[in-house]
């Protein structure tokens, strides 16, 4: 469905990232990766990715809290495979503290990284994108952009502010062929998360599953984790022709958290 396209995934090294360029290749699309890691490692992710699924990959360094890097990775992007015809906004980091202990430094990192960067880089894309009529535009966003939890306030304020400039974007395209739309998954066992069953594991004495299952019990009613394999489908499907019409949608796939 997408070969000959070319999607970039910013944060692709680990978790949903990695799944989403997964899924996306699948469908043919050439693959620019980005986030941190091991040197090694991504070559070897890249190698894989283009073998398994016949596509050509490249990976770009750019520290998502630095515009001039992002500048830097769009024109790369565009050097590389000649545009940015999906373009998913991905990576993203937590930190969990009441407001009143929250540090700045902290702030301004999230703010800049889970939601700043999403504006550089479709700012960057959309040119690209309406000069050939076809684009897409995913940003991951979270449950946190529809919902709040305490502790987490960077987070949710930069989450709801990407679910804005989903809906302002889709609106700036609405009568082209570009069209942005947001996902907003629950919880899913990646990096991200793995820290914070340790941290509940640590202050309530559980087990790595235990506090597994804690945390779920909490927000997820259907007790289970989503996958970035299902994430990757539903961002497949709002590659699709048939999704055309979905601009501006916030779409939760969060095991019934945001329906309590
Ligand atoms: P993860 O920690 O597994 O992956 C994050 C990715 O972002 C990594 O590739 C990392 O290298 C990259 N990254 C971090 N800081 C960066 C920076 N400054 N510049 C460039 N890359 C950077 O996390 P994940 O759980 O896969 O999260 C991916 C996205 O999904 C995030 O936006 C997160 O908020 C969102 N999300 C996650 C969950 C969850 O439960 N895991 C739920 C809802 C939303």
């Amino acid at each position: 469905m997408l070969a000959g396209k070319t999607a970039l995934v910013t944060g692709s090294t680990s978790g949903i990232g990695l799944g989403m360029a997964r899924a996306l290749a699948a469908e043919g699309a050439n693959i620019v990766f980005n986030g941190f890691g091991d040197a090694a490692e991504i070559d070897k992710l890249q190698a894989d990715v283009a073998r398994e699924f016949q596509v050509k990959t490249a990976y770009h360094n750019a520290d998502m809290s630095k515009p001039a890097e992002i500048e830097a990775m769009m024109k790369f992007a565009a050097d590389k495979f000649g545009a940015v015809d999906v373009l998913v906004n991905n990576a993203g980091i937590q930190y969990v503290a009441s407001v009143e202990e929250f540090p700045v430094e902290k702030w301004d990192a999230i703010i800049a990284i889970n939601l700043t960067s999403a504006f550089h880089t479709t700012r960057l894309a959309l040119p690209g994108m309406r000069a050939k009529n076809w684009g897409r535009i995913i940003n991951l966003a979270s449950v946190h952009g529809l919902v709040g939890s305490e502790q987490k306030s960077a987070y949710v304020a930069a989450k709801h502010g990407l679910l804005g400039l989903t809906k302002v974007t889709a609106l700036e395209t609405a009568t082209t062929g570009v069209t942005a739309n947001a996902i907003c998954p629950g919880w899913v066992l990646t990096p991200l998360v793995q820290k914070q069953v340790d941290a509940r594991a640590a202050k309530d004495g559980l087990s790595n599953d235990d506090a597994k299952r804690a945390l779920l019990a909490d927000k997820q009613p259907s007790g289970e984790f989503v996958t970035p394999e299902e994430l990757g489908a539903m961002a497949v499907f709002l590659c699709s022709d048939a999704a055309r019409q979905v601009r501006g949608a916030t779409w939760n796939m969060d095991g019934g958290w945001v329906a309590q």
